[in-house]
């Protein structure tokens, strides 16, 4: 029996010469030179006690060997547990208590701090330098024989950001990650000669599955980036052909006068994803470098389920439409009866993608999933005639005013196409009349006057009186998560008083 993922992997490495990554200080790993330290490091896990199944967690900084470890772990056959690097002591406590870990690997300076929280794991070091995780490898580890598994065997519990409230372990499979890889690198014309600037955090299922096993199943390169600076990320693209973003990453880009047609003419393809592409930054973007943002749409327990097409029409405020092999449908969130194309519902995934489950959370696995095996992904949307999926808002982000459903996103359009806004939030608000208000949160630009009552006279004729903010609220920025993604809850506890 083989490794059904590592196999995969090896199966379609180029020549071991052809360069796999290329970190911003000029350092090349090889195919050939990842295939030796992912074996190297497999050793060191079994060093260190990690045995197949177990689970290893991993808070370290952007660097190869994190990556190299990721693919060991495939090796070894034991999950991988990534964690964000922003976690505290005690929000870490939390997730080795859930995950038991047998090994936890940090940052060196870190371990003091967590070998008081580890429990019975061990706790070995790793960052750019080294550390004691690469001192544990034995002599004579050039190669090392993987450990079967088969498709459906755990490879890796990895946490939901936490947007919505406590983040939760998603159990996904050797399967899980290689249809999606698979299916991706075609759906998006990935070829050996691509090559992706890297510029996520590889704690997330962008950065660490969607763009790695990607440029691994097409046998492509990577220009590996400790952070995102747009000036070295323009610069890259002389070199690159892809560059995988959250939408602030594209916001930024646009902020700087280096980002133009001839900068990103050798480029031939920019993806959006994680958080929702604003069509104001998509037209800019197209009308600054002639590219379309191709926006796709994914979740920690899905891996991706719906891109904009590559040859076809990239539409803005879409994901596009379903990959090979994934099915997706709208349905009414409590009957689960499935709905026709343009009416808003729960929207709902199957496939060879979709996670085994949440660790340890059975009863929210049961809940999460219809009979039929479609996933409910807690995202309201809908699918129009074309078949686009349009998405608009999480399910717990609805807002019921006066007993009707206001969809934030509709609201925040309106709002977003007024001159001088940037861009806003809006939040549901305990009301004593409505049950919840309507409440904009919203960023002007810098020298603009738009008010209050301009933004509240606008809207009155472009929404019903039930969809109307009840107040709107005017701050610097809004808050995100590392991932991009805009903080309602932070919002909601913020303004939870303004009308009682
Ligand atoms: P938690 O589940 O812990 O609350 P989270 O849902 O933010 O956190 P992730 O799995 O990282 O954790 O994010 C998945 C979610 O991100 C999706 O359910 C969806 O709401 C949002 N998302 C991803 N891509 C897009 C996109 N292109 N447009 C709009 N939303 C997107
Ligand atoms: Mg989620």
């Amino acid at each position: 029996a083989g490794n059904h993922f590592f196999d995969q992997i090896r199966a379609r490495a180029p020549s071991p010469d052809k360069a796999f990554i290329e970190t911003s200080d000029g350092r090349v790993i090889t195919y050939g030179g990842m295939l030796r330290r992912s074996s190297e490091l497999a050793h060191a896990l079994v060093k260190l006690g990690a045995k197949p199944g177990d689970r290893v967690a991993m808070q370290t900084e952007k660097c190869t060997d994190a990556l190299m470890l990721y693919i060991a772990c495939i090796r070894a056959g034991a999950a991988l547990l990534p964690l964000n690097t922003a976690y505290t002591i005690p929000e870490l406590e939390y997730f080795f208590g859930d995950a038991k870990p047998s090994l936890i690997v940090c940052a060196p300076g870190a371990e003091g701090d967590i070998s008081k929280i580890a429990g019975d794991a061990r706790v070995a070091t790793l960052s750019a330098d080294g550390g004691t995780l690469c001192d544990a490898i034995p002599e004579n580890a050039a190669d090392f024989t993987p450990v079967p598994r088969g498709p459906d065997d755990l490879a890796c519990i990895l946490y939901t950001s936490g947007t919505t409230g406590r983040s939760k372990g998603a159990m996904l499979t050797h399967e899980n990650l290689a249809s999606n890889a698979r299916v991706l690198a075609e759906t998006w014309h990935f070829s050996p000669d691509d090559v992706l600037i890297h510029a996520l955090p590889i704690f997330h299922i962008h950065g660490l599955f969607v763009a790695t096993n990607v440029i691994l199943f097409a046998g492509a390169s990577m220009l590996f980036y400790e952070k995102f600076d747009p000036a070295q990320i323009i610069a890259a693209m002389q070199r690159a052909t892809v560059l995988m973003g959250v939408p602030t990453f594209y916001v930024r880009l646009l902020g700087h006068k280096g980002l133009t047609e001839d900068a990103t003419a050798k480029m031939r393809l920019f993806v959006s994803g994680s958080a929702p592409l604003l069509p104001e930054t998509f037209h800019a973007f197209k009308e600054r470098t002639g590219h379309a943002i191709l926006e796709r749409y994914g979740m920690t327990e899905t891996g991706m389920n719906t891109s904009n097409p590559y040859d076809g029409e990239r539409i803005a405020e879409t994901v596009g439409l379903p990959l090979t092999g994934t099915e997706v449908r709208i349905a009414e969130p409590d009957s689960g009866k499935i709905l026709p194309a343009g009416e808003i519902g729960v929207i709902e995934v199957r496939g060879p993608n979709i996670f085994k489950g949440y660790w340890n959370m059975p009863e929210k696995t049961a809940s999460e999933f219809r009979t039929d095996g479609f996933f409910i992904t807690g995202d309201l949307g809908m699918i129009d005639e074309r078949g686009y999926v349009r998405i608009l808002g999480r399910g717990k982000d609805l807002v019921i005013s006066g007993g009707f459903n206001v969809y934030p996103k509709e609201v925040e359009s309106e709002i977003d196409s007024i001159e001088g806004v940037v861009e806003s939030a809006v939040i549901g608000v305990p009301h004593p009349d409505f049950g919840e208000g309507v409440t904009a949160v919203v960023v002007r630009a810098p020298s603009s006057t738009v008010d209050e009552s301009k933004i509240v006279s606008l809207l009155e004729s472009r929404l019903a009186k039930f969809k109307q903010p009840k107040k709107i609220v005017f701050v610097d920025e809004l808050p995100r998560n590392t991932m991009g993604k805009v903080q309602k809850a932070v919002l909601r506890e913020q303004y939870r008083g303004i009308y009682t």
